[in-house]
């Protein structure tokens, strides 16, 4: 396959990669201070990409990724909350990322 696919940033990582292997966030329409998954991508508002990886969003966590994706500082995103969400929204992410292989 050689067609163009979008190219988004991780916000865990900072990798560019495609935009399928990424899952979407968005900010949460009812409390601005919290994030949703938006696996399907319809979300409205701006989005964050994070690979579907505990390890990424760990660093998207401690580099305040989400903050910086939104440019928004209400942002507070505990990792708890996104390992439970990340789960949740991709119950089967079990192979590993290519990213981390190399
Ligand atoms: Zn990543």
């Amino acid at each position: 396959m050689t067609t163009h696919r979008p190219q988004r940033t991780c916000v865990g990582c900072r990798l560019v990669t495609d935009q399928e292997v990424l899952l979407r966030w968005i900010e949460d329409p009812q409390d601005p201070s919290r994030i949703l998954p938006d696996p399907k991508r319809r979300g409205t508002g701006r989005g964050a990409w994070l690979h579907p990886d505990p390890e990424c969003a760990r660093l998207a966590v401690r580099r305040g990724g989400f903050a910086r994706a939104y440019r928004s500082s209400r942002i507070r995103v505990e990792l708890d909350e996104l390992l439970a969400a990340l789960n949740k929204a991709l119950p089967n992410a079990s192979c590993p990322p290519e990213h981390l292989q190399t």
